[in-house]
């Protein structure tokens, strides 16, 4: 790789992690512990709105935690979008579920909500939207599907953080749970990581209980005075998905800097739109200002336009002969080889996610980028496209 070479992702960790997590260390305690409770407490509070905040070593824990918690079984269907990670879908399966795939909206790349109620069965039991990039699906008419038929909601909100929609941040919304990851590449890292958003307390204690193989610490605190330090019930064949103090102490110290980061984002990504402006490209949607919608821009994600002669991949090509790394989120699951032959799902069902496929392109947006880096960047293009 040449020296130069632009990444489409970094992330952006300073001194202060680095002391947290060496303080984990020294401590003695780097599984789940003091560092943890205060990362999610410190997580929930950023949120507000009374919600509870559960540490996970994943959001795709936490997704399939939170369907587990609603009581997803086997035969159910689940409704969410093609244009997603396949960990969205595969959580489902996890439960013996059935994801039943939907078309995305043009302007926004969420989930096509009209195509939502075309797909709704008597086995629907649950919605899982997807805040595309960073910016909200529209959550009052998910919400009101939910409501008209009575399903179920799971936020995957791993793009989102933080997202408001109608100045609401994500998370804090009439839905069941939500869910944010950690991921290297996210707005804010832990390494590996998610975590889990809601309010319902029996939600909670399930998931809680489900988090650490089943253990019930209310029967384990009922006695608390009496019963030994050894002692706890088990009362599920639960999962291994808590969080450790070493990957919380850096999780402390990103959430305290997502304003910054936020900031910075914003910035860059507003700065792509103006310079790019004049291209053959069709760019990201950015939500209503107005209504108080607010992206996270997790992703910056162009499409070429219909008078673009040269392909895709070729302008991914020649970026990257240029030394800018880029990305495709994502190869619809639809076009998945486990996801297509199981469900026999065709490409002719999703035009919209097909022509966002064929076009897109994930451009390099991420904190420690410098205005430098983004000039090289929006060149490039210019060069590549005229
Ligand atoms: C990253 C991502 C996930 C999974 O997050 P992990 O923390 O890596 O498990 C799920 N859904 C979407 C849309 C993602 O981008």
């Amino acid at each position: 790789m040449r020296p130069d070479f632009l990444p489409f992702a970094l992330p952006d960790i300073g001194e202060e992690e680095i002391e947290e997590v060496c303080d984990a260390l020294r401590s003695g305690w780097v599984t789940t512990g003091p560092k943890t409770k205060k990362f999610e407490e410190e997580f929930a509070s950023y949120l507000g709105s009374g919600v509870e905040a559960i540490a996970v070593n994943s959001a795709t824990a936490g997704l399939h935690l939170a369907l587990e918690a609603i009581g997803i079984r086997p035969g159910d269907e689940v409704i969410t979008t093609t244009l997603t990670f396949t960990a969205t879908a595969e959580v489902i399966r996890y439960l013996g579920a059935h994801p039943v795939l939907v078309d995305i909206d043009p302007h926004s790349l969420n989930i096509d909500v009209e195509a939502i109620r075309r797909v709704i069965t008597p086995r629907t039991r649950a919605i899982m939207p997807v805040h595309y990039a960073g910016l909200a699906c529209d959550m009052d008419q998910v919400i009101a599907i939910a409501e008209e038929y009575g399903l179920r909601i799971v936020e995957d909100a791993a793009h989102a953080f933080p997202t408001r929609y109608k100045g609401r941040l994500i998370g804090t919304l009439e839905t069941d749970v939500t869910i944010f990851s950690f991921y290297a590449n996210k707005t804010m890292t832990t390494g590996e990581g998610g975590m889990i958003v809601a309010r319902d307390p029996a939600l909670i204690k399930r998931m809680k209980v489900m988090r650490l193989h089943g253990i019930s610490r209310d029967a384990f605190d009922r006695f608390t005075s009496r019963t030994p330090a050894w002692y706890y019930e088990v009362i599920a064949p639960g999962f291994k998905y808590n969080l450790t103090d070493i990957a919380s102490a850096l999780g402390i110290h990103q959430l305290r800097k997502i304003d910054r980061f936020l900031e910075r984002r914003r910035e860059l990504a507003y700065r792509y739109s103006e310079r790019l402006a004049t291209l053959p490209l069709v760019l990201p949607a950015t939500g209503s200002e107005v209504a108080g919608d607010n992206h996270s821009w997790h992703l910056y994600v162009v499409r070429l336009g219909s008078g673009v002669t040269i392909g895709r991949d070729r302008v991914i090509e020649e970026l990257s002969k240029r030394g800018i790394g880029t990305s495709v989120h994502y190869i619809p699951l639809h076009r998945q080889p486990y996801w297509r032959d199981t469900y026999n799902l065709s490409e002719a069902n999703y035009p919209i996610a097909e022509e966002a496929y064929q076009t897109m392109i994930s451009l390099p947006l991420y904190t420690k980028m410098s205005n430098v880096d983004q000039e090289r960047v929006i060149a490039a293009l210019k060069d590549i496209l005229s």
